[in-house]
């Protein structure tokens, strides 16, 4: 199977991909993850994109769908988390299914609300230790130290209020048309991305079953 997951920075989507992925033995290819891993280690990419991701803004397509083809080229069931997220990535991407003779099954679209979406970026944190993920508003925090393991919870270099309302306009104007390009193909499936955890999970696994 092969999916992608479209929705505003701080919808939710890398946590619920990453459940999928699970679930249904999925690779989960998350792109600000890759890029993030590459700032921290100090590769050559990791250098020329840190101020981009600083400023939360895109980084641009050619890097981007460098990126994606090393990634998807060996992979048969896989899940696309962050790419594409302007509409020659996404054109691009049909180049590179056809390079490679694979399809998309799904594109699950998580629907957020702006106020929403800024509100649970500004409450998240992680543990440096464990690499479990946390939100204030959600789980019981207490000093901002990790439940598990009591280490000094941190947050995203990119999750401060400016540049939040960034990343918002950014996905407003570039990202937010993808939902319509892949209406138009009938392949967009909307989730409300409200509630709980395990509910979106719920209604995320019961489209992906409908759909296959
Ligand atoms: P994310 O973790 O998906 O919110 O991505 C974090 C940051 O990585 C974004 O704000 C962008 O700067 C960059 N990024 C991730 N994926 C892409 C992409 N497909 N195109 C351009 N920039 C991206």
């Amino acid at each position: 199977m092969i999916c992608i997951f479209l929705g505003a920075p701080g919808s939710g989507k890398g946590t619920q991909a990453k459940k999928v992925c699970a679930a249904f033995g999925m690779k989960y290819i998350g792109t600000g993850e890759i890029l993030r891993d590459n700032v921290a280690s100090g590769t050559e990419l990791g250098k020329r994109v840190k101020v981009t991701l600083v400023a939360g803004h895109l980084v641009d397509d050619k890097t981007m769908i460098q990126i994606i083809e090393e990634k998807i080229k060996k992979e048969d069931s896989f899940l696309m988390d962050g790419f594409p997220r302007t509409v020659p990535q996404a054109e691009a991407l049909d180049g590179l299914f056809e390079k490679y003779g694979k399809k998309v099954n799904t594109v699950i679209f998580l629907d957020v609300d702006a106020r929403e979406v800024t509100k649970r970026i500004l409450g998240r944190f992680s543990c440096p230790s464990c690499g479990k993920d946390y939100n204030v508003y959600t789980d019981d925090i207490k000093d901002r130290l990790c439940p598990s393991d009591g280490a000094q919870l941190i947050q995203r270099s990119d999750d401060t209020e400016e540049t939040v309302r960034e990343r918002i306009e950014e996905y407003s104007r570039k990202t937010a048309p993808l939902k319509e390009f892949y209406e138009n193909r009938r392949s967009l499936i909307n989730v409300r991305g409200t509630g709980s955890p395990s509910e979106i999970f719920e209604r995320i696994t019961e489209a992906l079953d409908n759909k296959n």
